[in-house]
C-alpha cells in the first residue's frame, strides 16, 4: 500500500503517496486509538460522488468525541479534503479512508500532550467480499470471539482498538475456509460481522439484530431506506444464530462489503443457498442509489 503514486492529504496539505508516513513511536501505534472512516465514491452518470460523505464525517467527529480526541479541523475541512483527495488522485471509484490518530510527542496511556494528526487517503477498491461474494453469497462461520461488551469498548465509535477482535475473528473464519466470521455479544445473541451488519429474511419480513455492541452502519441506514420503498418494513430483533440457520435469505451491508449475500452459516445453507429475490432488489436499488440512477436521494451523494 505504502509504495505507489498518488496523494494523501496529510495534516492540512496533499503529499505525495510515499511521503505520507509517521513515526513508529506514534502513541496510536502503541495504545491502538485512532478513529477512521470507511467511505466510497462511485462513478455516476454527473461524476463521481461520495455516498453519504456527511453521514461518515458526523460518525467520524461522533468516534473522536466519544474518545475525547479533538480533531483540530471542522466537518466542512474533511469533506472538501475527501473530494480533493477523489479529484487529486483522479479516481472514478474508490475507497476512501480518513484517519485521526495522536502522535509521537509522548509514550504512555495518557493521551495528554499527543496532538492529533489527520490523514486521507483513497485508492480504487473492488468488492470487499469479492465478486462472486456479490453474486452468489459467502459462507460465514460463527466466531468463538465474542463482540465487545458495551462497558468494555465502545461501539458507537469506529476506532481502531475495536478491529483487533474483528481481525481476529475473520482470521479464525478464514483460515477455516470460510469468508467472514459473524459475531455473537457477549450475552450469545448476533451482532455483526467482522466488518460488516446483517440482516436476514423470513417469511417476507426484514429483520436485523439488535445493534448494542454492533457499530451503526451508514449502509445498514441506507438499507432501511431503500428497503421500505421497496415496500419492506425493517423489524429490530434479539437474535439467534439458529433464527439465521432458519432464515429464508440473509445479507451483510458495510460500505466495503455493500450489500453480499450470505448463503450459508456454520455449514447451514440459508434458504436456497444462493442469493435470494428480496436480497437481489436491495442490491439492485443499493447499486442504482450508489450509481446515481434514483434521483430522490441526490442529497446523499456528494459530487467531487
Ligand atoms: N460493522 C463493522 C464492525 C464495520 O467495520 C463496518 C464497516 N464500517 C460496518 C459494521 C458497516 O458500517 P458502514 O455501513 O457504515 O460501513
Amino acid at each position: 500500500m505504502a509504495d505507489r503514486d498518488g496523494f494523501i492529504w496529510m495534516d492540512g496539505k496533499l503529499v505525495p503517496w510515499r511521503d505520507a508516513t509517521t513515526h513508529v513511536l506514534t502513541h496510536s501505534l502503541h495504545y491502538g486509538l485512532s478513529v477512521f472512516e470507511g467511505v466510497r465514491a462511485y462513478k455516476t452518470e454527473r461524476g463521481t460522488a461520495i455516498f453519504r460523505l456527511k453521514e461518515h464525517t458526523d460518525r467520524l467527529f461522533n468516534s473522536a468525541h466519544i474518545y475525547m480526541m479533538k480533531i483540530p479541523y471542522d466537518k466542512e475541512t474533511i469533506n472538501e479534503a475527501q473530494k480533493e483527495v477523489v479529484r487529486a488522485n483522479k479516481l472514478e471509484s474508490c475507497y476512501l479512508r480518513p484517519i485521526a490518530f495522536y502522535g509521537s510527542e509522548k509514550m504512555g496511556i495518557s493521551t495528554r500532550g499527543a496532538t492529533v494528526h489527520v490523514a486521507i487517503a483513497a485508492w480504487p477498491w473492488g468488492a470487499y467480499l469479492g465478486a462472486e461474494g456479490l453474486e452468489n453469497g459467502i459462507r460465514v462461520k460463527t466466531s468463538s470471539y465474542a463482540r465487545h461488551h458495551v462497558n468494555v469498548t465502545m461501539a458507537r465509535a469506529k476506532a481502531a482498538s475495536t478491529y483487533a477482535n474483528s481481525i481476529i475473528a475473520n482470521l479464525e473464519a478464514t483460515q477455516d475456509g470460510y469468508d467472514e466470521a459473524l459475531l455473537l455479544d457477549t450475552e450469545g445473541f448476533v451482532a455483526e460481522g467482522a466488518g460488516e451488519n446483517l440482516f436476514v429474511i423470513k417469511d417476507g419480513v426484514i429483520y436485523e439484530p439488535e445493534i448494542a455492541s454492533a457499530l451503526m452502519g451508514i449502509t445498514r441506514n441506507t438499507i432501511h431506506t431503500l428497503a421500505r420503498e421497496l415496500g419492506y418494513s425493517v423489524q429490530t430483533r434479539r437474535m439467534t444464530r439458529d433464527d439465521i440457520y432458519i432464515a429464508d435469505e440473509a445479507f451483510f451491508t458495510g460500505t466495503a462489503a455493500e450489500v453480499t449475500p450470505v448463503r450459508e452459516l456454520d455449514n447451514r445453507t440459508i434458504g436456497a443457498g444462493k442469493r435470494g429475490p428480496i436480497t437481489a432488489a436491495i442490491q439492485a436499488r443499493f447499486f442504482e442509489l450508489v450509481g446515481g440512477k434514483l434521483p430522490e436521494h441526490d442529497n446523499w451523494l456528494h459530487y467531487v
